[in-house]
């Protein structure tokens, strides 16, 4: 590793030295050391372990082969630098079933009140070795890297798991690091951990799982993003993350279809919340093209830090476990478009009669406009049922100041003059209280951007011109 436990010391030195107002109360020191974490987070680091895994010599690491036995290796001499627990069978990190191996590390939490609720962040290791007409799209007979299927995904793991082990503050919520076996012949690793828990974690329940998948590829800052609709409010935990202080935000793309195609997909079955970061398919996907020379390094850092921010989020989240929102398992991308569709209605139909309390019911974002001086922003929204704190914007009116602040169709209304709203009606209720001037802060594509809109004066004599 290019940082380990005592070389972290002098980064935040320097830290320290040109941000001292910020390190002289607990809080900005504390950040000045979670910062140190993210930053062991390294493209550099995440090249030589995807070069090692995806090299011929592991000949494809499909799982049960020499070449997948020796990728696993390459995974739990890195735990062992970490000094993580192991957590497989017998004390050592590998779970053995039908002749492969899940490697299994856990980080303890730091509150014994929730010592039993365990986090999962996984990536499969193994890919499909030679290819045959099953698993690979061809030609066969030749190795199959697999270097963004998925190295580049245990690459990110383990930047993960070593940035935790920096962390100024243990998580509350024990987190175990899973690198899954047998993924490319039917997600047998990830069904067997479900199934099957290894004797020392035993007494745990799963609360929570990540899954990496394919990270290697990351295109125009554009990262997927699964199931986040699989309990209620993820979207916003996601998108808080990414918009922490000093990071660039990256652009997510949700996708709402839940399919039998990666290893969060048993926790999932097993009503378990679970999110997948993914930065999309591409051509040499399941051919000996996916090679070490097409894989975005740099991109892999922002996606692993995303990680680490979010499940540390997770891990210290007040209060019981989330809860598993069935409904997701029955949504899709045609649910999603019908939520986001742009309503047609005007807002004096739709909206002014039921502010805003039923699920897809459009309002206007306001009261009813009785008063020709009252305040009208012109923002028709639809609530959410999945994120009932982030209602999507359906319908802009023309020359209204929330068009002329920017806002977008799309756009999730995330919180008003600072303060996060509570619920479509909430935001209603708000948007009508407020007075001639209102700061909107919008989730746009998972980007967080505060739009400022100026009520327009409805009596035509003091209406100032538009701009
Ligand atoms: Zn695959």
């Amino acid at each position: 590793m290019r940082i380990t436990r005592i070389p972290v010391l002098p980064v935040l030195a320097a830290m320290v030295a040109v941000t001292a107002a910020a390190a002289s109360t607990p809080a900005g020191f504390a950040a000045e050391l979670m910062a140190a974490a993210r930053s062991s987070i390294q493209a550099e680091d995440a090249k030589r372990h995807i070069s090692a895994l995806a090299d011929d010599a592991l000949e494809g690491r499909e799982g049960g082969s020499r070449g997948g036995r020796a990728a696993g290796s390459y995974v739990v001499s890195h735990l062992e630098k970490l000094g993580l627990e192991p957590a497989g069978d017998n004390g050592s990190y590998y779970q053995q079933f039908g002749g492969m191996r899940n490697i299994l590390a856990l980080a303890r939490g730091s509150d014994p009140s929730v010592a039993n609720e365990l986090i999962v962040v996984g990536a499969h290791y193994d890919h499909v070795g030679y290819g045959n007409s099953e698993n690979s799209y061809g030609p066969f007979g030749f190795v199959h890297n697999g270097a963004d299927d998925n190295a580049s995904g245990v690459a990110g793991l383990i930047e993960v798991a070593e940035a935790m082990q920096h962390l100024p503050n243990r998580p509350r919520r024990p987190i175990l690091f899973a690198f899954w076996d047998g993924e490319e012949k039917g997600l047998l690793g990830s069904y067997h951990f479900v199934r099957v828990r290894p004797a020392m974690l035993a007494p745990m329940s799963v609360v929570f799982s990540v899954n990496l998948d394919m990270i290697g590829r990351l295109r125009g800052e554009r990262l997927e993003i699964f199931g986040a609709r699989t309990s209620e409010g993820l979207r916003t935990a996601v998108v808080r993350s990414n918009n922490r202080q000093g990071a660039v935000p990256l652009e997510l793309v949700f996708d709402w279809a839940i399919e039998e195609d990666s290893d969060h997909y048993p926790f999932i079955a097993a009503k378990i919340p679970t999110v997948m970061f993914h930065t999309g398919l591409h051509d040499q996907y399941h051919r000996p093209g996916d090679d070490v020379q097409l894989i975005n390094f740099d991109g892999i850092e922002p996606v692993a830090r995303l990680t680490l921010d979010f499940v540390t989020a997770l891990a210290n989240e007040p209060g019981s476990p989330r809860s598993f929102r069935p409904q997701a398992r029955s949504e899709s991308d045609a649910t999603k478009k019908a939520l986001e569709a742009q309503a047609q209605s005007e807002p004096s139909v739709a909206t002014a009669s039921q502010p805003g309390t039923a699920t897809g019911q459009t309002t206007d974002g306001q009261a009813p406009i009785t008063a020709a001086q009252r305040p009208r922003w012109g923002i028709g929204t639809r609530a959410d049922a999945g994120e009932p704190t982030n209602p999507v914007v359906v319908r802009i009116t023309a020359g209204s100041p929330a068009a002329q602040a920017g806002l977008a169709l799309g756009d999730r209304i995330a919180a008003i003059d600072g303060t996060d709203i509570l619920s479509q009606a909430d935001m209603v209720a708000r948007l009508a209280a407020a007075g001639n001037r209102v700061a909107v802060d919008v989730d746009r594509k998972g980007r967080m951007f505060r739009l400022e809109m100026t009520a327009i004066q409805t009596n035509a004599a003091e209406t100032p011109p538009l701009k």
